[in-house]
């Protein structure tokens, strides 16, 4: 594996911890705030929605259970039935004073020695237990509880769904003699379901005690089963099990979490079942999960972009750092030796001439000497200037060491190169140092062409003995090559 370079791992350290913690913060309040709704929604939202629709049915319920059950317990109906049912027309009048003085309902009686099926405007049939409309006397006749709600086509009122309460009629002794009650359109009802179903985005709806959908708020999917229903069907056998109290039960349908609240209704035999896909609530949510994530994103970008930018910077600056002369500002010698070992590559390449020069300062020991440590050092200073100035901004000047100086001119004649040192010769000798008792600093030049093969340590040598011999010949002039 190759090495991954020190900067690339800092940065992505940097990128793994903020893209961790980000992460991290944003799936924890993103789990806390999904977790918090569902409990919202199982714990009280559910719930209270199926509080206020059982309210609501127990006030439109139990009235119609009440009249049911004053109608059977009613001296005049027993006695009539056991008297033979000698006129419909006193029966019928007790049936219409009940509908008319409770309003919308329509009331009936089946009697169970004649089978006859009275209703507000008289005798309507005679039941027949193989007739499948009238299946639902012979099941009342057979049940041991005193009464039922079903719903079924009102046979007197152009087959409308409806709510019947049905009552059995005993007599004086204890036997069956009967059936009564009333019926209630189911319209009422559903205009409930639909009302809270608009107001809550919830499914509402009823299932009886086998499981059948006996009404929901749009008459979809009514006598199913939720047994066999996809989903649901796994848990129905938990929903039927005869609560009263409030039950919460969860099930997944198309991968998406359903929340459910239910309870058996006693005045309806039914469950009312409020259910509510948890995806919608969760919505915002999960768009606040995806800007936490975009907002994450770009804090990550953002910060590896400064970290990057400040690496590389302070990364120059300590290349530049170490590249320079502290004294001067020129380059050190190392790194005029790097650039030497570039132009030498460059030059077996390209046929160019590349010259340079050495310069030291004559008697420079005396300026210490005389004026001190720090004048010489303002001399080195301003005899670096002088060079750098001087010399074409193509042309690599370097501190050599000590007050020795080196000028590398590329694509430069050895003609060109005595001229230029002639020239710094000169500048340097003109320029006022401002050194006491007007002490004029002189500099003494060596002067060599790069020659093809030449070692840099051969090079310096040559230029190093024509500087001795610049010395040698009274200093301030320049020496080259024949
Ligand atoms: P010559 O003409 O033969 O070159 O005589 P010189 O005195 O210049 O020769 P030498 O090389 O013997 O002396 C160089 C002196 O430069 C010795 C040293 O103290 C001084 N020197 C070297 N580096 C620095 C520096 O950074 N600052 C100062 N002030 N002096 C320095
Ligand atoms: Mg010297
Ligand atoms: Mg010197």
């Amino acid at each position: 594996m190759p090495r991954i370079p020190k900067r690339i791992r800092l940065l992505l350290l940097v990128a793994i911890l903020l893209i961790g913690g980000f992460l991290s913060t944003s799936i924890a309040s993103y789990v806390v705030s999904r977790d918090a709704l569902r409990e919202g929604l199982i714990s009280s939202a559910l719930p209270l929605t199926g509080d206020n629709i059982y309210s609501e049915i127990q006030k439109d319920m139990l009235r119609p259970v009440f009249i049911s059950s004053q109608m059977a317990h009613d001296t005049f109906v027993r006695d009539w039935l056991l008297a033979g049912e000698q006129d419909p027309t006193q029966l019928s009048r007790f049936l219409r004073e009940v509908k008319i003085k409770n309003g919308t309902f329509s009331s009936f009686l089946v009697s169970a020695k004649t089978m006859r099926y009275y209703h507000s405007d008289g005798i309507l049939k005679t039941v027949a237990e193989d007739d499948s409309r009238d299946a639902w006397y012979f099941r009342v006749a057979k049940m041991p509880q005193e009464f039922e709600t079903n719903v079924d086509p009102d046979l007197a009122n152009r087959d409308k769904m409806t709510i019947f309460i049905n009552y059995k009629i005993f007599d004086y002794e204890g036997q069956f003699i009967g059936v009564t009650g009333v019926g209630i359109t189911l319209d009422t009802m559903r205009h409930l379901l639909q009302n809270y179903e608009a107001r809550f985005q919830r499914r509402i709806y009823f299932v009886n005690q086998a499981g059948q959908v006996m009404l929901t708020g749009d008459d979809q999917q009514a006598r199913t089963s939720i047994l066999q229903q996809e989903g649901i069907g796994e848990v129905a056998h938990k929903i039927l099990n005869h609560q009263t109290e409030p039950m919460a039960v969860t099930y997944s349908l198309n991968e998406q979490l359903v929340l459910l609240n239910t309870r058996f209704i006693p005045e309806l035999g039914w469950y009312l079942i409020v259910e509510q896909n948890e995806t919608a609530d969760l919505r915002p949510v999960q768009t606040m999960f995806q800007f936490n994530l975009l907002i994450s994103a770009l804090v990550t970008l953002l910060v590896l972009f400064i970290a990057t930018y400040s690496i590389n910077r302070s990364q120059s600056y300590l290349e530049t750092l170490a590249k320079t002369d502290g004294l001067t500002r020129l380059l050190n010698r190392h790194a005029f030796e790097a650039v030497l070992t570039q132009k030498r590559s460059e030059l077996t390449r390209r046929q160019r001439s590349v010259s340079g020069i050495l310069i030291d300062i004559d008697f420079f020991k005396q300026v210490n000497d005389q004026f001190g440590h720090t004048a010489g050092d303002e001399v080195l200073r301003q005899v670096a200037n002088l060079l750098r100035k001087t010399a074409r901004s193509s042309d690599t000047v370097a501190r050599w060491g000590g007050e020795e100086f080196v000028i590398l001119l590329d694509d430069c004649s050895k003609a060109m190169a005595l001229e230029l040192a002639e020239r710094l010769r000169k500048v340097v000798a003109h320029f006022d140092f401002s050194l006491p008792d007007s002490y004029q600093v002189t500099i003494s030049l060596g002067v060599v062409e790069l020659l093809q093969g030449e070692t840099e340590v051969e090079f310096f040598q040559r230029a190093d003995q024509l500087l001795y011999a610049a010395k040698s010949s009274g200093r301030n002039c320049v020496m080259a090559d024949l």
